[in-house]
C-alpha cells in the first residue's frame, strides 16, 4: 500500500469513529495531526463506509498546504487529467507574440490532434492578428427600493460623476488592483439590478469584483433607505449563459483572424475555402440561429475547457467562453479569412487555481505565470493565446467537415 494510504493508530481511532459513532467527515478532519493526515482519513473513511478502495487518487505530487487554504474543502485526493500540446501556435497580439505551444488537459480524443492541425495551419500562414476589444469583469446587484420615486432616485444618483468617484474610492479599502470602469442599471418595476464593471488586471477577478461590490452596497446602504437582495442578482452574469454578456461582453471580449492561402487550405485542409465557408455558413451561422445557440461556431467550448483546466482558470466560465462566433469569406484572392469573437473571456494568472503547481507549469509554459510586470499584461496575453487556440480548433473541425474527414479521424484514432 502506498505511505499516502497507510494510516497510523491515531488516525485508524479516527477512522472507526467516524465508521462506528457516526463523527462528521468535517470534525474528524479537525482532528487530525497535518493536512495531509486529514487527507488520509477523510479519504479511508470514505472507502470504509462505502465499502470502495480506490486505486489512484492517493497519488499525487502537488504541494497540498495552501491548495487546501485556498482551493478546496474536505480534499481527498487528486483526479488526474492527461495534457497535451497544440504547436507550436504563431501568434501576432499586442500582448502574446510570437509562436506557443498550447497546453490541453482532457480526456477527449482528437481534440488535441485538431487543434494541432488548426495551429499548423494558422503558423504556416503568418500567424493570426489578435486584439482585445473590451476588458470588464462584472457583478450586479440587486437593489430592492419601496417605490419608483425612490428607485428612480438611486438611478440618478449612480449617472452623477460625483457618485462615480465616491465608489471608486470606496472599493480602495479593499482591492490594490481592482478599478472600477463601468456602473450600468437596469430597472425591473422598483427592483435595481448594478452592473458594476471592473478591470481587474491579472486576476480572473470574480472574489475581487464581489468584494468591492459589497463595499459599494455599504456606501449604498448607507445612503438610500433600500434593501440589498444579493450581491449577484444574476445580470452579472456569472457561469450561466446569457445575452447579455455575449452582448455586452465579460471579461475580455477577444478577436482572432487569420488568411490562409487557398494553397495552403487545399494542401493542408483537403478542402477548397468556398468549401469551409458553405459550412461555417450553414452549420455555425444558419444552424445555431435556427437552434437559438448563444455560440455560433463548431466547438470553442473544446478548446477553451481544455485550455482553461490546463492553466488553473475556472473551468465553469467554459459557459461564458462557448459564446464564441466563427466566421469565415473567400477574399478577393480566392483566399479563406476566418475570424472568431469571444465575447467573455474570463482568465486570470493569479488567483483561483493558478498556482495549483501543475497549473502554475502550464502558465509557465506560455511566459506569463504570475502577475505580469505591467499589472494586467498577462490575462491579456493569456486571453489572446486562447482566442488564437479557438481559432486553430475552428479551423481545424470546419476544414474537416468540409472535407467529409470527421468521422474518418474520429475512427483513425480508436474513437
Ligand atoms: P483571488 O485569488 O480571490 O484574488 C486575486 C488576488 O490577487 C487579489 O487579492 C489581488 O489583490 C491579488 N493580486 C496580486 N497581483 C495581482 C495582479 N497583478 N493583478 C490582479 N490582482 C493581483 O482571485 P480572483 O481572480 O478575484 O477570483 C478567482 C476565484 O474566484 C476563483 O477561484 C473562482 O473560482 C472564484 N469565484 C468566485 C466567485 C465569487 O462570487 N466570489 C464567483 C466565481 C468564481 P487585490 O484584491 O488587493 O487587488
Amino acid at each position: 500500500m502506498d505511505s499516502k494510504n497507510e494510516l497510523s493508530s491515531y488516525e485508524k481511532e479516527i477512522v472507526d469513529k467516524v465508521i462506528h459513532d457516526g463523527l462528521s467527515i468535517r470534525k474528524a478532519s479537525e482532528l487530525a495531526e497535518s493536512q495531509e493526515s486529514a487527507i488520509r482519513i477523510r479519504r479511508n473513511a470514505v472507502e470504509k463506509v462505502m465499502g470502495i478502495e480506490f486505486n489512484q487518487i492517493q497519488n499525487y505530487s502537488i504541494d497540498i498546504t495552501s491548495v487546501v487554504q485556498k482551493n478546496i474543502e474536505n480534499m481527498i485526493g487528486v483526479v488526474q487529467v492527461p495534457l497535451g500540446v497544440a504547436g507550436p501556435l504563431k501568434i501576432n497580439g499586442d500582448h502574446a507574440q510570437g509562436s506557443f505551444y498550447i497546453p490541453l488537459a482532457t480526456t477527449e480524443g482528437a481534440l488535441v490532434a485538431s487543434v494541432n492541425r488548426g495551429t499548423s495551419v494558422i503558423t504556416e500562414s503568418n500567424g493570426t492578428n489578435v486584439k482585445i476589444f473590451k476588458n470588464e469583469m462584472t457583478r450586479a446587484p440587486v437593489f430592492k427600493f419601496k417605490n419608483l420615486y425612490e428607485a428612480k432616485d438611486f438611478v440618478d444618483w449612480l449617472e452623477k460623476a460625483s457618485s462615480r468617484e465616491l465608489m471608486k474610492e470606496k472599493i480602495k479599502e479593499v482591492t490594490r488592483f481592482g478599478e472600477l470602469v463601468g456602473i450600468e442599471p437596469y430597472i425591473l418595476g422598483n427592483t435595481v439590478y448594478v452592473r458594476f464593471s471592473f478591470d481587474t488586471k491579472d486576476a480572473m477577478g470574480m472574489n475581487m469584483v464581489t468584494l468591492a461590490t459589497e463595499s459599494i452596497a455599504e456606501l449604498i446602504s448607507e445612503m438610500f433607505d433600500v434593501k440589498i437582495i444579493s450581491l449577484s442578482g444574476n445580470m452579472c452574469t456569472d457561469k450561466k449563459p446569457a445575452a447579455i454578456s455575449s452582448i455586452n461582453g465579460r471579461g475580455k471580449t477577444v478577436v482572432s483572424e487569420i488568411t490562409i492561402s487557398r494553397e495552403t487550405v487545399v494542401r493542408k485542409l483537403k478542402c477548397t475555402p468556398e468549401e469551409m465557408v458553405e459550412v461555417n455558413y450553414r452549420k455555425n451561422l444558419l444552424g445555431s440561429a435556427r437552434a437559438g445557440s448563444l455560440g455560433f461556431n463548431a466547438h470553442a467550448a473544446n478548446v477553451v475547457a481544455a485550455l482553461y483546466i490546463a492553466c488553473g482558470q475556472d473551468p465553469a466560465h467554459v459557459v461564458e467562453g462557448s459564446y464564441c462566433i466563427t466566421t469565415m469569406d473567400v477574399d478577393s484572392h480566392g483566399n479563406l479569412y476566418a475570424t472568431v469573437t469571444m465575447p467573455a473571456v474570463s482568465v486570470g494568472t493569479v488567483g483561483g487555481g493558478t498556482s495549483v503547481e501543475t497549473q502554475s507549469d502550464c502558465l509557465n509554459l506560455l511566459g506569463i505565470e504570475g502577475g505580469g510586470q505591467i499589472p494586467g499584461n498577462n490575462s491579456k496575453k493569456l486571453a489572446e493565446i486562447v482566442t488564437a487556440s479557438v481559432l486553430a480548433g475552428e479551423i481545424s473541425l470546419i476544414g474537416a467537415q468540409a472535407a467529409g474527414h470527421l468521422a474518418k479521424a474520429h475512427a483513425a484514432l480508436g474513437r
